[in-house]
């Protein structure tokens, strides 16, 4: 899935990592406070499309593949985020 911005624009167009060397966002040691994470995080907290970003990676990534700092998230916080939507949406089916 893809979202559009307001203006019907691929948000990609915008993804400040685009401009970023991709390593940034892949560092070996993920804990949600290491040193290489919160950069990656900086980039994403400055992205105008990290909404955007964060609703097509949830929506399209495969939980058993996650890797890397998206959307401001690590994988395990990626997969907090999707454990607790999960529950959400259980208890308003309910
Ligand atoms: S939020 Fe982060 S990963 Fe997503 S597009 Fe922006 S810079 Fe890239």
């Amino acid at each position: 899935m893809i979202t559009t911005t307001p203006d019907g624009r691929d948000w990609r167009l915008s993804a400040v990592c685009a401009e970023v060397d991709p390593e940034v966002f892949y560092p070996v040691d993920l804990r949600p406070d290491a040193p290489a994470v919160l950069v990656a995080k900086r980039v994403c907290a400055g992205c105008p499309v990290r909404t955007s970003c964060a609703v097509d990676v949830m929506a399209g990534e495969d939980p058993a593949r996650r890797w890397g700092v998206t959307a401001g998230m690590t994988p395990q916080e990626r997969t907090a985020l999707y454990a607790a939507t999960r529950t959400e949406l259980g208890a308003v089916a309910a």
